[in-house]
Order: structure tokens, then C-alpha cells, then sequence
């Protein structure tokens, strides 16, 4: 397993390592983005010129404290809220609204339907995008089997636990087919141990598809688990302290050294000490 390497503005590759061949550009490009909120009392400025690129399929987690401005930035990749400054592109294109190429799941369980049944729920932004019922139908039926649904596929939101809820959002973004998928804290709500099994269920699913994933987050272990690079904000407001890369690591690494140092590493850099915080 490879240690983790601090990556501080490193600029994009244009060619492959024998210097021919042209190598993909930046899927998602965030330019000296700034977010602000306007208030009838104040002006909210939730992030400070943030800049990333993101990769295809890359598992990019922006981690920070609460209130540092990750949702918003999300929010803003989604195209839901507006930069005052910067330019957030998707393949060279400037984001103006949201889309289909940019599904979203949510840390509440309450995003699904509750008048529709899981495979209903899957098929819905497929129908409304235009993809044909037998198309949508298919695709709903791969997604669910993917997430480990397919015998739920009739049931109802409110028979699922959360875990399943969280399960079957993940089906019905994915099932878009789209370039990236945005989760915003989507565990936060589990329990210990239904969150640490989502996150290996998350890394099995991007081993069997993979996706560009962008994840939010304030679980610094959380963070370590998904991710395959990090961008670390400092508090309100939002800026980015530094890109790590995460070597990713298997269950019963997890307890081992490299990985604590990794966190620790982050600790320090979010809190200015090398002890142990991880806010789980
Ligand atoms: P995080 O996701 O890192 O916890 P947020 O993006 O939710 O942070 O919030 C960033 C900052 O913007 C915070 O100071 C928060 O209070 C403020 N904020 C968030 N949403 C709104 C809103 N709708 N109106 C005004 N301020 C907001």
C-alpha cells in the first residue's frame, strides 16, 4: 500500500507517461469559486475562492468542519446556487442550472417518493428526463440489483430502513447514468455500523462502474474510507487548505498505522494539532 502524498496544485496532465498520447482533461473544473448568501441582515460568505479539478472517475471528498461551506459548494457544482466569483465548468462547460449529467443524493431519508415503490422511484427522473418506460424499466431493474435491492423492488419507502433508503437514492442517481454523482453527507444519519457498511458498499459499487463521485463530508475517517483524493477546507468561510491523495484502504487496514497517520495527518491540519479528533 502506497503512503499518502500531499498534492498542492498539481497541474493537469496533457500527455501520457511515454508523452504521446493526450491524456483526458478535467472532468469537473472549480475556478476561484466564491458563494455567498445574502441575508435581509447580512451578507453570508460561505466559501472563499475555492479552486479543484476533478478527474474522471475519481472519488473526490471535500472535508471540513460544520458551516465551511461544503454543502453550498456542492449546491453550487449542482447548480442550484450561483458563484459571485469564479467559474465551475462541467467537460469545458459552464454549469448555469441544474441537470441530468449532475444527480444528487442527500442525507435526509426522506428523498424518495413515498407514494411510489422502490423500482418506481428509480424509474422516475429517467421518465421525466424522456428515456422510454422499457429503457427506464431495465436500467431501474440493473441499479437496484447493483445496490442489493432487487428483492425490495415492490416495497414501499416507508417499509425500508434507512440504510435502504440511502441504498435505493444511490439506485435512482446512478441509474441516470450521469457524469457525477454528488453526495452530500449521505451517511450522517446511520449508525455506526450501517454507515461503515454503506461506505464499503459505495467502494464495491465504484469498483463495479467507475463513476466520478464527489462526497461531502466531515468525518475525517469517512473521508479517508471513500475517498481518492481529498480536498480539506479551513472554517467559515470556506478555503482550500490542501489536496490529499487517499491510497484507499481495505477493511482490516483500517486499523493499522498508515491509516492513522493518514487521519491524523488531517487532524492536525483542520484542528493544528496531531492528536486524534475524528468527528464521526
Ligand atoms: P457545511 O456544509 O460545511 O456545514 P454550509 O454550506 O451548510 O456548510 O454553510 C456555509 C455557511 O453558509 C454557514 O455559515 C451557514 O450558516 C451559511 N448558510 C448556509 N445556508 C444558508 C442560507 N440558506 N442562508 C444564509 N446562510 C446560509
Amino acid at each position: 500500500m502506497t503512503q499518502a502524498r500531499e498534492l498542492v496544485r498539481v497541474p493537469a496532465p496533457d500527455t501520457d507517461a511515454s508523452g504521446t498520447a493526450p491524456v483526458a482533461g478535467p472532468l469537473l473544473q472549480v475556478g476561484g469559486v466564491t458563494l455567498q448568501y445574502k441575508t435581509p441582515d447580512h451578507l453570508v460568505t460561505a466559501t472563499y475562492r475555492v479552486s479543484f479539478d476533478i478527474y474522471p472517475a475519481e472519488r473526490f471528498v471535500i472535508l471540513g468542519p460544520s458551516g465551511c461551506g461544503k454543502s453550498t459548494l456542492l449546491k453550487a457544482i449542482a447548480g442550484f446556487i450561483n458563484p459571485v466569483e469564479g467559474k465551475i465548468l462541467l467537460k469545458g462547460r459552464p454549469v448555469t442550472g441544474p441537470g441530468p449529467d449532475r444527480m444528487m443524493v442527500f442525507q435526509e431519508f426522506d428523498q424518495l417518493l413515498p407514494w411510489k415503490t422502490v423500482i418506481q422511484n428509480v424509474m422516475f427522473p429517467m421518465r421525466e428526463n424522456g428515456v422510454p418506460r422499457a429503457e427506464a424499466r431495465a436500467r431501474a431493474h440493473d441499479a437496484v440489483r447493483r445496490v442489493g435491492l432487487a428483492e425490495f423492488v415492490d416495497v414501499y419507502p416507508h417499509m425500508l430502513s434507512g440504510g435502504m433508503k440511502q441504498r435505493c437514492a444511490i439506485a435512482r442517481a446512478m441509474a441516470m447514468k450521469p457524469d457525477v454523482l454528488l453526495m452530500d453527507e449521505p451517511y450522517g444519519s446511520l449508525d455506526a455500523l450501517t454507515r461503515r457498511r454503506m461506505q464499503d458498499e459505495l467502494l464495491q459499487l465504484w469498483d463495479d462502474i467507475r463513476f466520478t463521485l464527489i462526497f461531502v463530508t466531515h468525518s475525517i475517517e469517512e473521508a479517508v474510507i471513500v475517498g481518492s483524493r481529498i480536498a480539506v477546507l479551513s472554517p467559515h468561510p470556506g478555503q482550500v487548505r490542501a489536496e490529499l491523495n487517499s491510497p484507499g484502504f481495505a477493511h482490516d487496514a483500517r486499523a493499522g498505522l498508515a491509516f492513522q497517520n493518514l487521519v491524523n495527518h488531517i487532524s492536525g491540519m483542520l484542528f493544528g494539532d496531531d492528536s486524534n479528533h475524528t468527528s464521526r
